[in-house]
């Protein structure tokens, strides 16, 4: 899923029509606001944003997707009207992937989309998280203890992976349930409960290091 922040509709149409008929689903957007709203149903793989929107612009709004650990990890693609209005270095060391200036050719956008989409399933891909001696890697599925190599079930894994994504912070019920089973009914956070206990299990000794917080949720590396 790639999302569009275009305020120009005529821009913002052509953008998702050209996704769609390359195979991408994509969601457009007017504004800040609009998107933000989006973000909450569902994380896109990319986010396509324009600089010059009415209300909050482009990079303001890139600085909140970087300061949220939520989103942080979205590629940003910043689209801007003309080179002179882009300011590179600003753009880019708030944690923009590329950008591209208006106008563009389709071929050469879609080039841009597939390249930043490679490259950042590539650093997925070899991501290694690190709890003490508790290895994680995303890429090969693979979590080792000491240098014991612990099978998981996909859940555990990604239960796992969501907690040391987010080492020292307090997870709540119900964002673990929202993030790695995609659904927030408050009923079912019991489904956290049970899955925190086999992991700990499987974890041995390295399951200690998952605390349990009272009241609220789960922390990993306190
Ligand atoms: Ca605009």
């Amino acid at each position: 899923m790639i999302y569009c922040v275009e305020d120009e509709i005529n821009i913002r149409e052509l953008l998702i029509y050209t996704l769609e008929t390359t195979g991408f689903s994509a969601r457009g957007f007017s504004s800040g606001k609009e998107l933000r709203a989006a973000l909450r149903e569902e994380l896109p793989d990319l986010i396509l944003l324009d600089i010059m929107l009415p209300g909050e612009d482009g990079y303001s709004i890139l600085e909140r997707l970087k300061a949220s650990q939520e989103t942080k990890n979205i590629p940003v693609i910043m689209v801007t009207a003309k080179e002179a209005e882009f300011d590179k270095v600003r753009g880019l060391e708030s944690g923009a992937d590329d950008y591209i200036t208006k106008p563009f050719g389709m071929m050469e956008f879609v080039a841009r989309v597939k390249a930043v989409l490679r490259r950042c399933s590539r650093q997925e891909e070899d991501k290694e998280l690190r709890c003490g001696e508790l290895i994680l890697s995303v890429g090969k599925h693979q979590v080792c203890w000491k240098g014991q190599k612990i099978d998981l079930t996909r859940k555990e894994f990604e239960l796992l992976q969501y907690l040391m994504e987010n080492k020292g912070l307090v997870m709540t019920r119900n964002q673990i349930l929202c993030h790695v089973w995609g659904y927030d009914f408050d009923g079912e956070t019991r489904t956290v409960d049970v899955h925190v206990r086999t992991l700990r299990q499987k974890l041995g000794d390295a399951g200690n290091q998952i605390e349990t917080v009272r009241g609220v949720g789960y922390r990993i590396g306190a």
